[in-house]
């Protein structure tokens, strides 16, 4: 046995696992559109649409992206806007856009192909180890281990190992272990196979370990720990935050939405109103105190929309909005001022209420649009 390896198998045993494992996968595997395929683009798409989204919900997204831009070229040549807007309500908006730098990258600096190296592929915007290993091996065939939270469970149950699985010493400790019992002829292969079991079996709550292929190997199995392994993290506690958005209407049902920020660079405060709308379009937002939200929002539009030109607001309050971003539980009071002219804000771009696709929004902003149009 290795001495990283947190799993206690012998050199036959091991090749036993694998054989196991690779069956039950090559049997039982999903039918997903990106496993038809071992083109990296498209690999290197589904891994990050996959990433803190479910399988069910990216493969219509990766359907459709695919068809609006079917290889690297047509996305690296993609005005951002367009890029975002085939995202929105696919969520993490981030990820499109690192998804784009990293196609005018490789375009521009690799020939327009994913790179076949490691180091290259991780130099990319937005592709970490667990990326650049996933399409490296499933791609090319480079013999490099995934680990994700899946793989990491697995692995932990595999080897009855206790405590945060996402301490760095126990990271570490599961990377190498997944790195040791690699199917190095079949890595892609492999790596799906781990996945799938932690998706489809070995799941975070009742594990069915009746079903699972390698059950013999299991040590949290054989010790009756299969259900407390990992042990939960302590939950980062939720934060509340109340904003206010003003929904403006002119007589031909129009609203004005402001522009997403030029700088990358992001705000650290929770409630930052950029990032709590996905740095895209959205209505004149501002995080208020509970109670103030009327006063605090007009004042916010005398100072950021209407400058000098003073008026007598009057703002018709709509059906709140809940909204939640990672740790962040928010509700939207949103408010309805019906206008003649739109005042001229830099940026800002106005479209009819009933339709604003022809931006890239956030759920959160599509959800103030339905509360505004929604029949008092
Ligand atoms: Fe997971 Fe159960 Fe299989 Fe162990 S036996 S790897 S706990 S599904």
């Amino acid at each position: 046995m290795c001495a990283v390896s947190i799993v206690a198998l012998s050199a036959p045993e091991i090749g036993k696992f694998r054989r196991r494992l690779l069956a039950w996968f090559s049997a039982r595997k999903r039918d997903l559109p990106w496993r038809r395929t071992k083109d990296p683009y498209r690999i290197w798409l589904s891994e990050i649409m996959l990433q803190q989204t479910r399988v069910a919900a990216v493969v219509p997204y990766y359907e459709s992206f695919l068809r609006r831009f079917p290889d690297m070229q047509a996305l690296a040549r993609a005005r951002a806007e367009v890029v975002l807007s085939h995202w929105a309500g696919l969520g993490y908006y981030s990820r499109a856009r690192n998804l784009l730098r990293a196609a005018r990258e490789i375009d521009a600096r690799h020939g327009g192909r994913f790179p076949r190296e490691y180091d290259a592929a991780l130099a990319l915007p937005g592709i970490g180890r667990y990326t650049a290993a996933a399409v490296l091996s499933i791609a090319y065939g480079k013999p490099l281990a995934v680990l994700d939270g899946n793989v990491a469970r697995v692995l932990a149950r595999l080897g009855a190992l206790r405590g945060d699985l996402r301490a760095p010493a126990l990271w570490r400790k599961l990377g190498a272990t997944a790195q040791y019992l690699l199917a190095r002829r079949t890595p892609g292969d492999w790596n799906q196979a781990m996945m799938e079991l932690g998706a489809t079996l070995c799941t975070p709550r009742s594990p069915q370990c009746l079903l699972c292929p390698v059950a013999e190997f299991c040590e949290a199995r054989k010790q009756g720990l299969a259900d407390l392994i990992p042990e939960k993290r302590s939950k980062r506690d939720t934060i509340e935050i109340t904003l206010a958005s003003l929904v403006l209407v002119d007589p031909r049902g129009k609203t004005l939405l402001l522009a997403p920020p030029k700088s990358t660079r992001k705000s650290a405060a929770p409630d930052d109103v950029h990032t709590l709308v996905s740095r895209m379009w959205h209505f004149p937002t501002v995080a208020v105190q509970h109670g103030q939200a009327a006063a605090e929002l007009t004042r916010f539009a005398q100072e950021s929309l209407f400058g000098a030109r003073k008026f007598q607001m009057v703002l018709g309050p709509l059906k709140k909005v809940r909204h939640a971003v990672t740790y962040r539980s928010i509700t939207v009071l949103p408010f309805r001022l019906e206008i003649e002219k739109f005042p001229k804000v830099s940026g800002a771009t106005v479209l009819p209420l009933a339709d604003l696709s022809a931006v890239a929004i956030s759920n959160l902003t599509r959800k103030v649009a339905r509360a505004a149009l929604a029949p008092k």
